[in-house]
């Protein structure tokens, strides 16, 4: 039988504030155990929680770059359960006024398995408070609670997915945003990321059926095996006439399938009622300002301008665009370049196509050799002005390729400008055809055995040695730059070579 599926998923977020939610502890990932706690994130009694403002506007950030609408009143309630990495026995959460509510996403790009275009919606975003985390050694169970308390989001989708490669789209288009939003570093090893994944299946046309929740998903991949999985269970079960248990389950890892947890509560089970400790949040224009002051330019809008601007393919947009300060990069170089002379080798058009280029090769590669992350390109001592004016001296005809890729390696090691490298190594290409007829006098005579047979071949004309006279010839032209230092023109150096040959 075909099914059709459901995916709707629950991601959560860290946000990056530099306390947590609810207390003035520090928020920060693999501190010493139990170093960063209070009273109010341990949960004693009587302590007073107050909200982290800046919790709230990252929140209202991701709300709006997901077309969410923020409420004129937005609450906080308590999530009652008990699990040991919970002191106070409840959560504080939002259920009945998320900050964000109603937005959507639109998927759109090549995806693992072929094209994705889709737009999902997006029910709700609501901050909580994280739980600590519990380590099991052997036989005890240790107790970390620096997490305890520390801003989370949870995005949550309506079930608008239909495989487990557009929850993994979703997930990867997500990561992008909140990283170019810099509310979130979205390190899914380190838990700032991640999902929960609710999965069912049904005969077309009937509707959503009995959903499955995969919890605790901590790499996209997992969530599209995950997925892909369950959804293959639960056609096995239904064609062999079986119903579905509605329940939680795990994804195992080593073993490639999910396997039951527990049977799910529902929202009853948790008590859920407002949290008497903290006002109604009321967002004023203020407030609202600057969460609009700080949208940003999102990757998938950025990747379509920038082909569009630039001329870039939608592969090498996607590259570029794949974190904000790449992109930034390579605009601030596209930038500079504009403004330089150039015009000899390539049209105006063609200098941000020779930058994609640079940067998707060469300078990835020394950013990877130098450890430096994207992230911190600030740093990189080949910055965008030095990017633009080496490209530009290639484009002039100033400097041949090679030159540029030694004078490169040069900004690198000694951390100066180009131009000044140049000028310093006397770098700038030969241009004048009297000077490599010189040097091509002296390789003439230092490669007599060549010469001689190559005059030889030429007299014979014969088709047959064609080959061999090109090899001969190249290697000729290949000695002259050489001793010109690498800096004859390729282009003049073969004239003069030719001449040599025939007069
Ligand atoms: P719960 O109260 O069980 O947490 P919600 O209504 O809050 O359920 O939905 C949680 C997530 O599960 C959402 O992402 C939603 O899109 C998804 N979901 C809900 N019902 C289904 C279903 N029948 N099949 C697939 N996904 C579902
Ligand atoms: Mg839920
Ligand atoms: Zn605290």
């Amino acid at each position: 039988m075909t099914y059709q599926s459901f995916i709707g998923l629950e991601v959560h977020i860290h946000l990056l504030t530099k306390t947590k939610v609810f207390c003035r502890c520090r928020s920060a990932f693999g501190d010493e155990p139990n170093a960063n706690v209070c009273p109010v994130c341990l949960g004693y009694p009587g302590v007073l929680p107050t909200l982290n403002i800046e919790a709230m506007r990252m929140g209202c950030m991701v709300a709006r770059s997901l077309n969410c609408t923020i409420p004129g009143r937005t609450w906080f309630e308590r999530k009652q359960y008990f699990y040991p990495d919970m002191t106070k026995n409840y959560q504080i959460s939002q259920f009945a006024s998320p900050l964000g509510q109603q937005g959507y996403m639109e998927l759109e790009g090549r995806g693992q398995a072929g094209p994705v275009k889709k737009k999902v919606r997006i029910k709700e975003c609501h901050l909580e408070e994280d739980a600590g985390k519990m380590i099991h050694t052997g036989t005890v169970s240790l107790l970390d609670y620096n997490r305890a308390g520390v801003s989370l989001l949870e995005i949550v989708t309506e079930p608008d997915m239909e495989s487990g490669e557009e929850a993994e789209f979703f997930i990867q288009e997500l990561r992008r945003i909140v990283r170019y939003l810099g509310v979130c570093d979205g390190n899914m090893e380190e838990g700032s990321l991640r999902a929960d994944a609710n999965v069912s299946i049904n005969l077309p046309g009937q509707g959503l059926g009995r959903k499955v929740e995969i919890k605790n998903l901590n790499s996209s991949r997992f969530v599209r095996l995950g997925l892909n999985y369950e959804i293959k269970r639960q056609g096995s079960l239904l064609d062999a006439g079986k119903t579905v248990t509605q329940e939680t389950r795990l994804w195992n890892e080593n073993r490639d399938e999910t396997m039951p947890m527990r049977q799910k509560e529902n929202a009853q089970d948790y008590r859920y009622f407002p949290e008497p400790d903290l006002p109604v949040f009321c967002p004023d224009e203020s407030f609202r300002g600057s969460v609009e002051k700080s949208l940003v330019e999102l990757p998938r809008a950025r990747m379509k301008r920038m082909m569009n601007d630039y001329g870039l393919s939608e592969e090498q947009a996607e590259l570029i665009c794949d974190e904000k300060e790449g992109a930034d990069y390579f605009e601030a170089a596209a930038r500079e370049a504009k403004l330089l002379p150039r015009d000899r080798n390539f049209r105006g058009d063609e200098i941000p196509l020779r930058i994609a280029n640079w940067f998707l090769s060469d300078i990835k590669h020394i950013l990877n050799r130098e450890g430096i992350a994207l992230r911190n390109i600030a740093s990189f001592k080949l910055s965008p002005p030095r990017l633009a004016s080496l490209i530009a001296m290639l484009g002039a005809g100033r400097i041949t390729g090679k030159i540029a890729k030694q004078c490169l390696d040069t900004v690198i090691a000694e951390d100066r400008d180009p131009e000044e490298i140049v000028k310093a190594n006397n770098w700038e290409q030969l241009a004048d055809p009297a000077s490599i007829a010189k040097s091509a006098e002296a390789v003439f005579a230092a490669e007599s055995v060549t010469v001689t047979e190559l005059r030889e071949l030429i007299a014979a004309n014969d088709a047959a040695k064609a080959k061999r006279r090109r090899t001969l010839t190249a290697y000729l032209v290949g000695k002259v730059i050489a001793a010109t230092g690498g800096r004859a023109d390729p282009k003049l150096a073969g004239q003069q070579v030719e001449l040599l040959l025939n007069g």
